[in-house]
């Protein structure tokens, strides 16, 4: 039975790979609560606003409060689960900052309470503090691990056109779909054949050619002899991957244990990422960063 349950890889891909879930989630986080503050911020429609909401409320990442009765009337307020999403929607925000230039507004710069600095955030090994690189961690499988427990059922979703809206535009581009992020995360772990992709994943031919497509060009990935390798700005999308892992086996343990393994090659030690200050070099905390 265990072997068919969605492991930690599975929610995080099917509760994150998804465009409106994460700009809903990045509203939700910078202070919006009622259901007009989404619709002003974001260019999306009702029946997509009121299906993420109800995902969103059913997973746990917001929490619906009525706060009127008579017309009833609801807001959704931030939960544990979703706060805990800023390692990721930092490293995401610092992607974005040095590696898409075509921004029509710059984004602003993050800004670090403790050091009144504006930073970069800095991964960092938990177990032996120092800075690392995807190179320098290596993922294994873990008791709940393998493929076919990390692809997430078909969801039911209402499509809806791509709106290239919100902060992040090419991230949405990048993670926004639940056949991209699962194509990321098997590229960071070495699979490069489009057959590989095709047959690790269990996916649509056609889903996985479009997908390589977009990230090919994007720069994200390069394709040469019928090989699709991260280049150096889809590397640096690693603290968005590990991050969202990171958070997804917090929230989402399955009793037999992790699925994804990591291991600093450098200390030998079990990776865990920490986010630090590359001006202060201290650890971050959420409620420490602001725009500047
Ligand atoms: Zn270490
Ligand atoms: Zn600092």
């Amino acid at each position: 039975m265990a072997q068919r349950e969605p492991n930690a890889v599975a929610h995080m891909l099917g509760l994150l790979g998804d465009e409106w879930t994460l700009l809903v989630l990045q509203q939700a986080l910078m202070g919006a609560t009622r259901y007009g503050d989404f619709q002003t911020r974001l260019p999306i429609s009702h029946s997509v606003l009121s299906s993420r909401l109800r995902s969103l409320a059913e997973n746990e990442l917001l929490k619906r409060r009525v706060y009127q009765t008579n017309p009833p009337r609801s807001e959704y307020l931030t939960t544990a689960r979703s706060r805990s999403l800023w390692p990721m929607l930092v490293s995401i925000w610092s992607w974005e900052c040095l590696w898409v230039p075509e921004h029509p507004d710059p984004l602003p710069l993050m800004h670090h309470a403790v050091c009144d600095e504006t930073f970069a955030p800095v991964v960092a090994c938990g177990s032996c503090s120092e800075p690392v690189s995807e190179k320098d961690v290596v993922a294994q499988w873990g008791p709940s691990g393998s493929w076919p427990r990390s692809i997430p059922a078909a969801v039911t979703r209402r499509r809806s056109a791509t709106s290239q809206a919100g902060l992040f535009p090419q991230t949405m581009t990048v993670l926004g779909n639940r056949w991209a992020f699962a194509i990321l995360v098997a590229a960071f772990v070495g699979v490069s054949r489009f057959t590989d992709f095709q047959t690790q994943l269990n996916a649509p031919p056609g889903s996985i050619a479009d997908r390589l497509g977009i990230f090919v060009a994007n720069g994200v990935l390069v394709g040469t002899d019928n090989r699709y390798r991260l280049t150096e700005k889809g590397r640096a999308l690693f603290p968005v991957l590990i991050s969202a892992l990171q958070w997804a086996q917090r929230w989402f343990p399955a009793p037999e244990g992790p699925a994804v393994e990591l291991t600093h090659t450098a200390c030998g030690g079990r990776f865990s990422a920490v986010m630090t200050c590359d001006k202060c070099t201290r650890p971050l905390r959420g409620a420490d960063i602001s725009a500047a």
